[in-house]
């Protein structure tokens, strides 16, 4: 245990702030206090995370409220928001929400969207809409597993599931985190796949769909997304150079013709790699309207279509 957790679980149990602490190092605990903070330490060594003794933790610059029954929210996450931020259209969900973290950022920087945030868990909804409330966020929260409660479309799906792979040796330092936020099969990528599958048809035209995904996974979620016909596919590094969120863009059959001028007058070609759009024929297309086959790449949008409603 480092010296600056001990300082936060005394901070903790005083209820004051760092400044306060180093005011007043004279202060003495209560009874009461001193029990309390000797039990913290005792969870802390045990291994327990700061965050579950605390109760809170620091995401994009803003304090959530954590509990276990809920994923501690990580910096790496961050990433996904800024990449939602920067493929944001008016209608946001974020599937799995956990805390809340990802969607009731979202819902404050992007004044305009509406987001809707799912999670399967009862328990960590409460937190999440817990955590709405206090940050002053507007976020419609739903009991759902992935899509079974929400309706779309919408133009920007954002994920952060559960992707370790069952046995997983880093498994045994989260064993205080909800193994269903953690774990997903085999190879971990069960809920990715189910997601990447079910996504489409709850996608505007241009709508794009991003994952958090494990730092070994890159390659298999592109492929997973090229399968289910998305293009514009796009995968971002973390800060630490790993390869942890890929998403892309979905047209469907009607509104790709629509929005072909816009994209042809408008936007210049850009970093975005694995375009894949059908020639101007008509050929690549599925009975089901979605996109077929490795097409020949063509400039896309680097956002969602405008003024879809
Ligand atoms: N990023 C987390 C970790 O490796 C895992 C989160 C997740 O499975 N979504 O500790």
């Amino acid at each position: 245990m480092t010296t600056s957790e001990t300082r936060s679980l005394l901070r903790h149990v005083l209820g004051i702030s760092a400044a306060a602490l180093a005011a007043h190092p004279e202060q003495r605990l209560n009874a009461t206090q001193l029990e309390r903070f000797n039990a913290l330490v005792t969870r802390r060594r045990a291994g327990e995370p700061m965050a579950y003794l605390t109760g809170k933790r620091e995401f994009y610059s803003r304090d959530f409220v954590v509990s276990p029954a809920v994923l501690i929210p990580r910096p790496e996450t961050e990433l996904l928001v800024e990449i939602g931020l920067s493929h944001a259209g008016k209608r946001v969900l974020d599937l799995g929400t956990g805390s809340g973290c990802v969607a009731i950022t979202l819902a404050l920087e992007l004044k305009q969207a509406r987001v809707t945030a799912v999670d399967y868990s009862a328990a960590a909804l409460a937190v999440a809409r817990d955590n709405g409330r206090r940050l002053g966020a507007t976020v419609d929260f739903r009991e759902s597993h992935w899509f079974s409660a929400v309706d779309g479309p919408f133009d920007l799906i954002v994920a952060n599931p559960p992707y370790i792979a069952e046995g997983d040796r880093h498994l045994s330092d989260l064993h205080f985190e909800p193994s269903s936020a953690l774990t997903s099969g085999a190879d971990g990528l069960d809920a990715i796949r189910q997601i990447i599958a079910e996504a489409p048809p709850y996608l505007a035209s241009g709508g794009w769909l991003f994952l958090e995904h494990g730092y070994d996974q890159a390659v298999a979620v592109r492929e997973l997304l090229k399968a289910a016909h998305f293009s514009s596919i796009e995968q971002h590094q973390d800060m630490a150079g790993i390869v942890r969120v890929s998403g892309g863009c979905l047209f469907s059959n009607n509104e790709y013709g629509k929005s072909r001028i816009g994209i042809i007058r408008n936007l210049s070609v850009t970093t975005q790699v694995g375009v894949n759009l059908p020639p101007l024929q008509g050929e690549g297309w599925g009975g089901d309207g979605v996109l077929r086959g490795i097409l020949p790449p063509i400039p896309l949008p680097t956002s969602p279509l405008k003024g879809e409603e």
